[in-house]
C-alpha cells in the first residue's frame, strides 16, 4: 500500500487511515462473487467498524447489515440502510432495542434463548405487530482462532442449544407475535481454514434433515461470519478469499428449494482498508533494549492487548538501515505494547508509523483511558 503521506502532516496523530480505494475493491470483489449467488445475502457485520464514512461506500454497495444492539441498529439506519436488510443479534437485547428493531422493520432478530423470545412476543404484540426470528443454533463447531473470539461451542453464552432446537420452533409457531424465519449460526471470528466453514455447512445440513423428518420447514439460514484477513502480510493479500469462502458453502450446504443463504461478514469487508497513523514521540535507549513510543496507544487499538493480535508496523517516514526496537504506546500499563523486537528503518522522533490491518474491530473498540482523546477516521 502507498500511503498519502502528504494528506497526513495536515491530519493531528493518532488517527486512522481508510484507503477508499482499497475498500471499494473489496466491496467490488464480494459483489462479484456474490453474482453467481442470486440466494446468497451479505450483512455486513457494523460492529467490526461503524465509521460513518466506511458505512456509507457499504450501503452503496447494497449490502444488508448485520447488528448486535440497538445502537448498531441506529447507526446503521442512519448511514442509509434499508431496514428491511438489517439483522439483530445479541445475548441480551434490551427493551428499548427490540422496541427500536419493531418500530424499524428490521429483517430478523436473530434470538439466542426462549426467554428472549416471549419478550419479543410481547413487545411486538403491544404493538401489534408480528417480529421476524431466526434461532441462533449454538452448533458446537470449533474454530481454528483465539479462544476469546470462537463463539460456537457449548460452552459459550451465545445461542441455544441444538437438542432445544425443536422446543423453540414449536413454541415461537404457537405465538401471534413471532413469524419463524430459519436458523442463525456464527462461529467465531478471524477463521482462516476453510475447513471450519465446511464443518458449519455439514451441521447445517445435519439439522436441516432432523428438522425436516418433523415436517418442519425453513425459509433462510443465516451462517454468521467469520472469515479472517492475511494480518502478517497486508500489502500481499490485501483482498481476503472471498471466492473460497463462498464457494466452500455453496459446494457443501444443501439449500432447499427458494431458501435463502445469508452472511455477516465484518472483518474480511474493512479489516485490510485500515491502519492507524501514529507518531513517534521518542526513541528510548533503556539498557537492554530500544523502545520507539508512538503518540498512540492500547486506548486507540486494543486488540494487541486484549488478543496479543499481530499488526504489521511500518515506519512511513524513514528509509535508514534497520533497527530493532519495541514500539509501545504513552498508557500507563504494561501491555500497552504494538510490537516486541521489531525490526524498522531507525526511528526518530516526528516518523510516521502504520500499524496495519486496523480496520476491524479498531476504532470502533477505542476508549478513553487515560482521559485520552478518541482518535477520529478518515477515508479518503
Ligand atoms: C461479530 C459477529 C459477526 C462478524 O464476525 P467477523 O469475524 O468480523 O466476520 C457476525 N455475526 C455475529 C453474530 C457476530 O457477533
Amino acid at each position: 500500500m502507498t500511503f498519502p503521506i502528504e494528506k497526513f502532516k495536515e491530519i493531528d496523530t493518532p488517527f486512522y487511515y481508510y484507503d477508499k480505494a482499497l475498500l471499494c475493491q473489496t466491496l467490488d470483489t464480494i459483489k462479484a462473487e456474490l453474482a453467481q449467488y442470486p440466494d446468497y445475502h451479505l450483512h455486513y457485520a457494523i460492529k467490526a467498524n461503524a465509521n460513518m464514512d466506511v458505512l456509507r461506500e457499504i450501503q452503496k454497495a447494497g449490502f444488508g447489515v448485520d447488528c448486535v444492539s440497538g445502537g448498531e441498529i441506529q447507526q446503521a439506519l442512519d448511514a442509509g440502510f434499508d431496514a428491511g436488510k438489517i439483522v439483530y443479534a445479541g445475548v441480551g437485547k434490551g427493551d428499548w432495542e427490540i422496541n427500536l428493531g419493531l418500530d424499524a422493520g428490521i429483517f430478523c432478530f436473530n434470538v439466542e434463548s426462549l426467554e428472549e423470545l416471549e419478550i419479543i412476543n410481547t413487545l411486538a404484540g403491544a404493538k401489534n405487530k408480528v417480529a421476524k426470528v431466526c434461532f441462533r443454533i449454538n452448533p458446537n463447531v470449533g474454530a481454528h482462532t483465539h479462544a476469546n473470539i470462537t463463539t460456537g461451542l457449548a460452552e459459550n453464552k451465545f445461542g441455544i442449544a441444538m437438542e432445544d432446537m425443536e422446543t423453540a420452533i414449536r413454541t415461537a409457531e404457537k405465538l401471534d407475535n413471532i413469524e419463524f424465519l430459519g436458523l442463525h449460526f456464527h462461529i467465531g471470528s478471524q477463521i482462516l481454514e476453510m475447513g471450519d466453514f465446511e464443518a458449519l455447512a455439514m451441521r447445517v445440513n445435519e439439522l436441516q434433515d432432523r428438522l425436516e423428518e418433523q415436517g418442519i420447514m425453513v425459509k433462510d439460514i443465516n451462517v454468521g461470519g467469520g472469515l479472517g484477513i492475511a494480518y502478517t502480510d497486508p500489502d500481499g493479500k490485501p483482498v481476503p478469499d472471498f471466492k473460497g469462502y463462498f464457494d466452500t458453502y455453496a459446494k457443501n450446504i444443501k439449500l432447499r428449494k427458494g431458501q435463502q443463504l445469508h452472511f455477516e461478514l465484518g472483518r474480511a469487508v474493512v479489516g485490510q482498508m485500515g491502519s492507524l497513523i501514529t507518531r513517534v514521540l521518542y526513541v528510548k535507549h533503556a539498557h537492554v533494549k530500544k523502545f520507539v513510543i508512538v503518540d498512540a496507544g492500547m486506548s486507540d487499538l486494543i486488540r494487541p492487548a486484549l488478543y496479543e493480535a499481530h499488526h504489521e508496523i511500518q515506519n512511513l517516514s524513514s528509509k535508514e538501515p534497520e533497527e530493532t526496537y519495541d514500539v509501545v504506546g504513552p498508557i500507563c500499563e504494561s501491555s500497552d505494547v504494538f510490537g516486541k523486537g521489531e525490526t524498522l528503518p531507525a526511528c526518530h522522533r516526528g516518523d510516521l508509523i502504520a500499524l496495519r490491518s486496523a480496520g476491524a474491530y479498531g476504532e470502533i473498540m477505542a476508549c478513553q483511558y487515560n482521559c485520552r482523546k478518541l482518535p477520529k477516521g478518515y477515508l479518503f
